[in-house]
């Protein structure tokens, strides 16, 4: 599923092919990743513009097409983009397609259709609307602290609550909490002033790192808890077995021995 690290990766791919090519037209395979525009809309609005600039926050990416249009891109569970030359095979799951007018376009890809297409007019109200957090990368040690002191529960859902902080799912929270050692059920009040500055630097070295790697699993280190997580995975660390556990409606995976429920 599509986090943080996932969604810079695909604004740095479609900002390094599909900036400043005029779009000679808009194919919807899937109306129904479409949200609040009909295919034709979309069409009309986009057809003869450019591409100019992104943005992204948490798990949204925004792609500026002139000075008050933006289009809208949430990847669900599944979604993704590729970029590839007119005339070659699109994937089946291609839900949205852009065409440029020179040789290419861009494809939305979608197998399970959880993703979303819109158009906005202004991303800051957008994100006002849905009451979005700040992006997790955005956030100082300050406003981290605020946000933990004001909420009750497992830390783990706060770090997944997008509208606490925006960005971080399933997967890097349970990695940012590998690294600061951290049990996911731990309680916000039984985490202490140094364990809270750990956790903050955790968060922003891990989705950090995880840009760096593509959110290429492959590329990350061996001593991150995601190339181990699932059945008989052993510690990075420890060399214990991993366990998993359901916590906030989500599989946790961590290491019961290096992993603490009060710091
Ligand atoms: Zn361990």
């Amino acid at each position: 599923m599509p986090e943080l690290p996932d969604v810079e990766t695909f604004k740095r791919y479609l900002d390094a092919t599909s900036l400043h090519q005029q779009i000679s037209g808009v194919d919807v395979e899937s109306a129904y990743v479409l949200k609040g525009v009909s295919a034709r809309e979309l069409a009309h609005r986009l057809k003869g513009r450019c591409f100019e600039s992104s943005r992204r926050h948490g798990k949204h990416l925004f792609v500026r097409a002139d000075g008050e249009l933006w289009l809208r891109l949430h990847f669900g569970m599944t979604g993704s983009l590729q970029y590839f030359k007119r005339g070659e095979q699109a994937s089946k799951h291609t839900r949205v397609l852009f065409v440029f007018a020179s040789t290419h376009c861009l494809a939305f890809e979608d197998q399970r259709k959880f993703g979303e297409v819109g158009l906005v007019k202004d991303v800051d109200e957008f994100l006002k609307k849905r009451a979005l957090g700040p992006d997790a990368l955005d956030l100082s040690l300050s406003l981290f602290r605020q946000i933990f002191e004001k909420h009750r529960g497992a830390v783990k859902a706060i770090l997944l609550n997008q509208k606490l902080i925006a960005g971080i799912g399933n997967i890097y929270a349970d990695e940012i909490l590998f690294r600061a050692r951290l049990h996911p059920a731990i309680e916000i009040s039984r985490v202490g002033d140094k364990a809270l500055t750990k956790l903050f630097r955790a968060t922003h070295y891990i989705l950090r790192k995880a840009i760096a790697a593509k959110a290429d699993v492959n590329q990350m280190p061996k001593s991150w808890l995601l190339p181990h997580r699932g059945k008989h995975g052993k510690c990075p660390r420890c060399g214990r077995e991993l366990k998993s556990s359901r916590i906030g409606g989500r599989t946790a995976w961590f290491c019961p021995h290096c992993q603490r429920r009060t710091a």
